[in-house]
């Protein structure tokens, strides 16, 4: 066999996987927690299917998506392919999307109102189909972000649980950008042992070994991985 033919040289998305995932398994290392407590959401929002099957053919199985149409159209297709692919809600959703969202995604991660959570409960109970739910939180208390203020959660998760019938299994936060994000990774953590909740959604690109540090149960990578959205961007990125 000749020795010089060079390995075959992995898709740059591929290897920024890899990469992605090295980090992650040693923030766990290094911070004493199990590297099976913590998933990659890979957010392939703004990325095609031709980018994102790299990064499925590496084995990656969760990913992202924050619009329904976008996330329809690519992965009705790309789920013929890869049936056992795990797809997470991560953007604003609008009660009359609920039916669509529920249809389409394994896990809905931006419950942030009585509405929707109304709008999921009628959804799951017609469609037979149970996504698992967490709930947003505007730890920021930014008027333009979606999520429920840390004040009204203790009320929306019991209209979730009593009114609603609803099972909710953690908590998500996006901090705001222009702050430091471990109070915010803090108070998301403190709300969620509050409340008896155990999934923690929290860290992107820029801060992900740091929420592994502070508790995320997963981690939702998007640029770390894809590379810059600049330019393939449709729309500004806060929601
Ligand atoms: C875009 C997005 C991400 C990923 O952000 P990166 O900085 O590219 O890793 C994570 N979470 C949400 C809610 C997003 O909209």
């Amino acid at each position: 066999m000749p020795s010089s033919a060079p390995l075959s040289p992995l898709a740059p998305a591929a290897e920024h996987l890899a990469q992605v995932w090295a980090r992650i398994n040693r923030a766990c290392r290094d911070t004493g927690r199990a590297e099976a407590d913590v998933e990659l959401v890979c957010v392939s929002k703004n990325f095609d299917a031709a980018a994102i099957e790299p990064v499925l053919e590496a084995g990656q199985r969760i990913f992202g998506e924050n619009r329904i149409q976008e996330a329809r159209e690519k992965w009705v297709g790309l789920r013929r392919k890869f049936p056992d692919i795990e797809l997470h809600l991560i953007g604003r959703l609008q009660s009359n999307k609920a039916a669509d969202a529920v249809a389409l995604f394994d896990v809905i991660e931006t419950v942030d109102r009585p509405k929707i959570a109304e709008a999921i409960a009628q959804a799951i109970g017609k469609s037979g189909k149970s996504p698992r739910l967490l709930i947003q939180v505007n730890t920021g208390a930014e008027p333009q972000k979606a999520g429920i203020a840390p004040a009204d959660l203790a009320a929306l998760l019991a209209y979730c649980r009593q009114t609603a019938g609803l099972r909710i299994e953690g908590l998500m936060c996006i901090p705001p950008v222009d702050q430091l994000v471990s109070p915010h990774f803090a108070l998301l953590r403190r709300l969620a042992t509050d409340f008896g909740l155990s999934r923690l959604s929290m860290g992107m690109s820029d801060d992900f070994e740091l929420a592994i540090q502070l508790g995320a149960t997963q981690v939702r990578v998007g640029s770390a991985i894809f590379g810059s959205r600049r330019g393939v961007e449709k729309q500004p990125m806060s929601i």
